[in-house]
């Protein structure tokens, strides 16, 4: 007999699309029910009097990891998405004027630093070497795979990994040891901020993200980010998945160990065997399931930043500006202090630009430019006084004034067409990210690997997780990590249940 299960997935983020597709592909018949009006959450796109703006990620990192997610839905990465490498990566403006391009041209990453510092360019080499060594024993042995239980993630053969991936110490002071000059170890570290951590707390593993970003490279799909979504979309359709889009999951519904259905905000109820939650776990527990010590905890946990977004349609195009800047705050430790400690706006905020036009113009209309600023910071917190249209209000002119100070750009408010903003605010009402942190649940020592919220609900047997919140992680990579690990996951349950199904009535498989 020829059993079809069913799975109920609650979200269409990259990691709900991803996980459908996979399951799909393994023979499961699968709804996606999303909140909102299309696919992607937090990747998504905004297209507006002829500009197109991606509106989170910007930043296409770990190709490798994405063509593994296409090859193991029958694709291949090349015939949906046309990447092109984004080399410098970034033009890094510091406060005092100095400049530096990051780029894989190691000639020319040896010229700046030595400009900056005799002995860079060696420290340099050092730490991305470091950073490789983090990056391949992470993926492999941390982050590429499921822990079970405690014991397998503080095996004896794990231990020493641990020290190895340098996971006790803190990413800025050990960044310290590769450079003294305090623009370098910024220039080395901020990239922490794509994890919503701050590298005074982040563990020194991360330098992993700077190997990343200029060994394995930074790409942009032309076409912008949002391809990414619509190719997994359109594959997974293709699997024979359903989505169902403005339907928000208002309950899950419990009985025993197990979930037996969910409902809508508009009452319609939707039973499977399986449901796998892709919205923010944390929110999940609070919101969706019953209440539980479970979900106070998680409140408890730490969170990353939150981020004020401007997207602006421009009517000319500003060369000065590269497809991705980023500009350092002055007082680097109090800005991360101020977004993590006090969750507020820095006194000096740093922000990233992104302009895509350089590499895509058909990101705006001819001469037109199409503009998106990043600043991060503090993420909701009901216990202070957050005014945020102050502090938008002075993101904004700080942005002004920096570009101003540093690019010589002084008329860019009066060539400003129109704003879209998102703010904590929307993150949390848009895709019900819990305390409108924009990458979700942080990722320092206690909250990666096992320690992490698990991806299978240690009561409710039937009800997994997949996305930012998870294991293994935020960023868009690290979420199709997720999706192959919880689709593992649940194979390797699953085929253990219908092995036992004769023992296990309660089990309902739906039969084709
Ligand atoms: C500003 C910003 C910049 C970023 N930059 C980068 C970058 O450059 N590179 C990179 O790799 N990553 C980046 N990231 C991180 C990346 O976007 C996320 O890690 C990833 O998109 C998370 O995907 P997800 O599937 O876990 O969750 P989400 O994208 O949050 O998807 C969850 C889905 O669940 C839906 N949902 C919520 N509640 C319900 C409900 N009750 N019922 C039904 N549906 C519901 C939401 O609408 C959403 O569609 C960035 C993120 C942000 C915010």
């Amino acid at each position: 007999m020829k059993f079809k299960p069913t799975a109920l997935v609650i979200g269409a983020g990259i990691g709900g699309i991803a996980t459908a597709a996979r399951l799909a592909k393994n023979g499961f018949q699968v709804t996606v029910l999303e909140k909102n009006d299309k696919p992607g959450g937090r990747c998504n796109q905004i297209l507006h009097d002829g500009h197109r703006f991606d509106t989170g990620p910007t930043l296409f990192l770990m190709p490798e990891v994405w063509q593994e997610t296409f090859e193991a839905l029958g694709e291949k990465l090349e015939d949906h998405l046309a990447l092109k490498r984004i080399d410098p990566t970034y033009k890094v403006h510091f406060d005092d004027g100095l400049q530096i391009q990051l780029t894989s041209d190691i000639g020319e990453m040896q010229s700046q630093l030595e400009k900056v510092e005799k002995t860079a360019f060696s420290g340099f080499l050092r730490y991305i070497t470091e950073g490789n060594k983090h990056y391949k024993i992470s993926l492999e042995k941390f982050v590429g795979r499921n822990f079970y239980n405690i014991f397998q993630y503080f095996s004896l053969s794990n231990l020493p990994l641990i020290f190895q991936l340098k996971a006790l110490s803190k990413h800025y002071s050990n960044v310290s040891k590769y450079f003294k000059d305090e623009r370098l170890k910024a220039a080395f570290t901020f990239q922490n901020m794509y994890l919503g951590l701050s590298p005074y707390d982040a563990p020194a593993t991360y330098s992993l993200l700077q190997y990343t970003e200029l060994a394995e490279g930074v790409w942009y799909p032309m076409g912008g980010m949002y391809r990414g979504i619509e190719s997994l979309t359109s594959i997974a359709e293709k699997l024979g998945v359903k989505f169902i889009y403005n339907s928000p999951v208002k309950t899950i519904r419990t009985e025993r160990d197990r979930v037996i259905a969910v409902e809508t905000t508009d009452g319609r109820e939707y039973s499977a065997d399986l449901f796998i939650g892709n919205a923010d776990l944390p929110y999940i527990y609070k919101e969706l399931l019953p209440a539980s010590n479970e979900a106070e905890k998680l409140d408890k946990k730490k969170y990353t930043c939150s981020t004020i977004m401007f997207y602006w349609g421009v009517d000319k195009i500003y060369p000065q500006i590269a497809h991705h800047n980023v500009f350092l705050g002055g007082d680097y430790k109090a800005s991360f202090d101020s977004i993590f400690e006090s969750h507020a706006l820095p006194e000096q905020p740093s922000f990233y630009i992104h302009a895509p036009v350089r590499t895509d113009p058909a990101a705006a209309p001819a001469g037109q430019d199409t503009i998106y600023v990043l600043i991060p910071v503090g993420h909701i917190d009901e216990t202070r006084n957050q005014d945020w249209d102050a502090l938008i209000n002075r993101a904004r002119q700080t942005v002004f004034e920096r570009i101003e100070k540093d690019m010589g750009i002084t008329d860019l408010k009066e060539h400003i067409k129109f704003e879209i903003m998102n703010t904590p605010i929307t993150w949390k009402q848009k895709y019900n990210l819990e305390k409108g942190a924009a990458f979700g649940l942080s990722h320092n020592f206690w909250q990666v690997g096992y320690l992490r919220p698990r991806n299978r609900h240690s009561q409710f047997q039937n009800l997994y997780f997949t996305g930012a919140s998870t294991h293994p992680g935020t960023g868009l990579p690290i979420v199709l990590l997720s999706a192959r690990l919880t689709t593992e996951r649940i194979l390797k349950e699953m085929r253990a249940i219908i092995s036992r199904k004769q023992d296990n009535p309660s089990f309902v498989i739906s039969e084709t």
